[in-house]
């Protein structure tokens, strides 16, 4: 019998609607030259599939290793940071002990929390959308959480919370995950507390540089925590063609992915500063890829109207703390202008 604790999850929601402008999964905007899935296909087809994979994806790790400027001791990849925080929720601290994080947030923290039945300590951010610290300090004393996640910059408001706020909870003794999914587009990292602490790890991710489809995350922490969690990852979690594509993309042509990451961090400039120009709409401050905004309209019908003008945005309304706010993430200039055309539309309509 599947228990209740399972029965009371609902699956991981993503938007599908198919649209030509999909601005809705915070993926990098970018086309690959031909002579990079040239190159693609070439690693790809020489790959014997019929042998496993190499279990500890060793030269995907060198090369991640050498990019992120630490060791490979120091790192366990799983398959996306998803793998990676289901994890962290199984070895720390004890399955009766709670998981804390602040909502709203990235929802794989509460997944896998309830899938493991494990309870979950759920603090709502400000008005402002920070970290609550006395409402924080309050939960850790009275729950006594062992293990708390905090996406920085947050997903899906698209700030970093105050960094005093979170070592004032790790300083009551709670294992601290820093989920840095947007590093790239915020360079504010922990990456120093992971190496030297033992009650800090930081999450990476390739999906957000460009490599969603391969499905890689990175963990990132003291060589005896990884040692530790590396014996409870799944074998051959890294499949054979992610490995050598992650691989190629991170050694030949990373110059391509950082170039988009430019274009993004100055379109997301561009598009904050011209979609707050639109009269009714309010924007608010992103260290990510993507940014909130809020119209005086129910988001739901400004989501609908957007899809009308084939615009995928995520609405995230439903969400404390976020009545009207929508989520888009920041495209190619050509996207941008057709996101910002159908805005300028839509809130025509709707006045
Ligand atoms: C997108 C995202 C991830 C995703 O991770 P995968 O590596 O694709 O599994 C993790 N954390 C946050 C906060 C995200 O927004």
């Amino acid at each position: 019998m599947i228990h209740p604790r399972i029965r009371e999850l609902s699956a991981y929601k993503t938007e599908t609607t198919p649209c030509k402008v999909k601005l809705s999964s915070n993926e990098l905007p970018i086309k690959f030259p031909e002579e990079v899935k040239r190159k693609i296909g070439e690693v790809v087809s020489s790959l014997p599939l019929n042998r496993y994979p190499d279990p500890n994806a060793s030269e995907l790790k060198e090369v991640i290793a050498k990019r992120f400027g630490v060791s490979t001791d120091n790192l366990v990849l799983g398959n996306g940071s998803d793998e990676l925080i289901q994890y962290l929720t199984i070895a720390v601290g004890e399955l009766n002990s709670p998981v804390l994080y602040p909502v709203p947030t990235f929802p794989m923290y509460g997944i896998c929390a309830t899938a493991l039945g494990r309870k979950k300590v759920e603090v709502p951010l400000k008005e402002d959308l920070d970290l609550d610290l006395e409402t924080l300090l309050r939960a850790v004393e009275e729950k006594r959480p062992s293990l708390a996640f905090f996406s920085y910059p947050n997903n899906p408001t698209g700030n970093c919370f105050r960094e005093d706020a979170i070592k004032k909870v790790r300083q009551e003794g709670v294992f601290t995950v820093i989920d840095e999914a947007y590093y790239h587009f915020s360079g504010k990292t922990f990456l120093a507390d992971a190496l030297q602490r033992e009650d800090t790890v930081v999450l990476r991710t390739l999906s957000k540089i460009g490599l969603a489809g391969l499905r890689v995350g990175v963990l990132i922490a003291k060589e005896e925590t990884a040692r530790e969690i590396n014996k409870l990852r799944l074998p051959f979690n890294i499949t054979y063609p992610s490995q050598v594509i992650a691989k190629l993309m991170l050694e030949d042509f990373y110059h391509i992915i950082e170039e988009h990451v430019q274009m993004v961090l100055r379109e997301r400039e561009r598009l904050m500063r011209e979609l707050s120009n639109i009269e009714g709409v309010k924007v608010f401050p992103s260290d990510a890829n993507f940014f909130l905004f809020k119209t005086p309209y129910p988001a739901g019908l400004v989501h609908a109207e957007l899809i009308k003008e084939g615009v995928l945005v995520r609405d995230v309304s439903y969400l404390p703390n976020l009545e009207n706010c929508l989520r888009v993430s920041v495209g190619f200039p050509e996207e941008n202008d057709q996101f910002l055309q159908a805005m300028q539309r839509v809130m025509k309509k709707l006045c």
